[in-house]
């Protein structure tokens, strides 16, 4: 079935009808065209052309001349704001099903079965259309967003790179990176994220990388996946559309190294490890805000400073070296990147309350991540203190990961741990534990039913201490809003 077969003028309105965009950019004999965002009719009837060179889905964002795509979500419905699309501006309308209205009837609509794979179709065609580009995707538990801006750090200095913006990582945010893309553009650095099985199967297949990088394999969104074996599968899915002349970078340290290497393995023969094979680190040394390292790119050395704390920013700086070392990058370029990289909002960057150090680590939270910024604040200055928020999506491991989660922060010898939720009670008995199973340890946790109460007591403590400086550290799964303790502690 042509475009031109389905498509019809009725009552006034332009209707195009397609099941498939791409399908219907292949049926192109002169009557439409949509790809690159253009839609195109020389029908006798239809007589319509329109160029544009956005698509929009928020009508808030629309300029003149923009094509709006009305997505449907759980709280709201596009197609409810094709009247404000179309008084805004926007030449064009794509949605799932026609519409009538004095100001609708006025501009051309493409009707497509589902809007969210048309725009995927979109994407998958603007990639068609930049073979050339370079493009390396991140995936993994935790890190996506650091590592990214790592290879940022690196790319953007050598030639335009587009990096996904803020969070852009799942079956909408990719496909709407994808349409940022440009002619201008020599390398793109995506990040792939996966709230449900099958999700980077699709980003996947829409951006057909040149680099496909699984950073660490945890137990986020454990809820969904069932098991950890469940989440290995699904990330590896990034694994899925590479061939022989494109990489594979796995995480030699991690848990699931040999079962990453062996599904890389049947995609293509370019499997590059970082951590302990192709890409290391040695003589490392963690500051309180930074490390140094000696990074190792097979037999080619160059000295490293990271102005990003954590040792598990060590591991994202190898990670996205592996990825500029598979696209024959210089090592001096990737250092120079690398010391120049920055921490992205939430993730570990501090600020100085007086005398105190408040660490902001509240983009999100897993249990993965948590004990990693625990072992972050444990080789900081001062009086050492976790504020934690519950970390969600544990489905029915959640009471059993907050007692773990609570002994092992425990275990890295930290002064105070203070949490705030419905588990928080869970994670202080495991930090408790720990009291009882070993001596040495003497954490001092309690737990809180709301943020209120937590900052009725840190508040006061804090200024109690002003001769002795503290560090304290928030953290939580982003539903928790903890960085909401960081604003009130600041303004006082
Ligand atoms: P999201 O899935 O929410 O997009 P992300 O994978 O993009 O997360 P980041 O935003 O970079 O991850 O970091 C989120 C949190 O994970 C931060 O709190 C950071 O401290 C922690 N983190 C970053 N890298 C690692 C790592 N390699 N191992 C463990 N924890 C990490
Ligand atoms: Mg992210």
């Amino acid at each position: 079935m042509t475009a031109d077969n389905n498509s019809r003028q009725s009552q006034g309105l332009y209707v195009w009808q397609a099941d498939n965009l791409l399908a219907a950019t292949a049926t192109l004999d002169g009557h439409w065209q949509l790809g690159d965002n253009q839609i195109e009719s020389s029908h006798a009837d239809l007589a319509v052309n329109i160029a544009s060179t956005r698509i929009a889905t928020d009508t808030r964002k629309i300029q003149a001349g923009d094509i709006f795509l009305a997505i449907s979500g759980d709280n709201f419905d596009g197609h409810d704001y094709i009247n404000t699309a179309a008084a805004q501006g926007a030449v064009a309308v794509i949605i799932s099903r026609p519409m009538a209205s004095d100001i609708a009837n006025s501009i051309p609509q493409l009707v497509v079965s589902d809007t969210r794979l048309a725009l995927g179709q979109l994407a998958a065609y603007r990639r068609q259309q930049h073979p050339d580009l370079t493009i390396i995707a991140i995936t993994g538990s935790s890190g996506k967003t650091t590592a990214k801006e790592m290879l940022g750090s690196i790319f953007s200095r050598l030639a335009p790179t587009l990096i996904t913006r803020g969070n852009l990582n799942n079956d909408f945010g990719v496909p709407m990176m994808m349409l940022e893309l440009t002619d201008q553009h020599r390398y793109a650095i995506l990040e792939l994220g996966a709230n449900h099985i099958g999700e980077i199967a699709y980003t996947t297949e829409l951006v057909r990388p040149d680099v496909a990088c699984i950073l660490n394999i945890g137990t986020a969104h454990l809820g969904e996946f069932g098991s950890r074996d469940g989440i290995c599968q699904t990330k590896a899915e990034i694994f899925h559309t590479l061939t022989d002349k494109q990489v594979a970078i796995v995480p030699d340290t991690d848990d699931y190294a040999q079962q990453l290497r062996n599904i890389a393995k049947t995609h293509t023969s370019q499997v590059l490890g970082f951590g302990s094979t192709d890409v290391t680190a040695s003589d490392i040394k963690i500051h309180a805000e930074g490390s140094e390292f000696t990074l190792h790119l097979g037999s080619q050395a160059g000295a490293v400073r990271l102005p990003l704390a954590g040792e598990h920013n060590v591991s994202n700086a190898l990670a996205a070296a592996a990825c500029a070392y598979a696209l024959n990058i210089d090592i001096n370029d990737i250092v120079i990147g690398l010391n120049n990289a920055r921490p992205a909002k939430g993730r570990l960057d501090s600020q100085m309350l007086g005398e105190h150090r408040l660490i902001d680590d509240t983009y999100n939270a897993n249990p993965h991540s948590v004990r990693a910024a625990a072992h972050v604040l444990a080789a900081q200055t001062g009086t050492q203190i976790m504020v934690l928020g519950d970390i969600g999506e544990l489905g029915e491991a959640a009471v059993s990961e907050h007692h773990n989660l609570g002994r092992a922060i425990a275990d890295t010898g930290i002064d105070m741990l203070l949490c705030v939720g419905e588990f928080a009670p869970h994670s202080v008995a495991g930090a408790n534990t720990n009291i009882n199973a070993n001596a040495a340890s003497s954490i001092e946790a309690h737990a809180f039913t709301d943020k209120s109460h937590l900052l009725d007591f840190l508040q006061p403590y804090l200024q109690a201490q002003q001769a002795q400086p503290c560090t304290v550290l928030f953290k939580g799964s982003r539903s928790m809003e903890m960085e909401t303790l960081i604003d009130a502690l600041v303004k006082e």
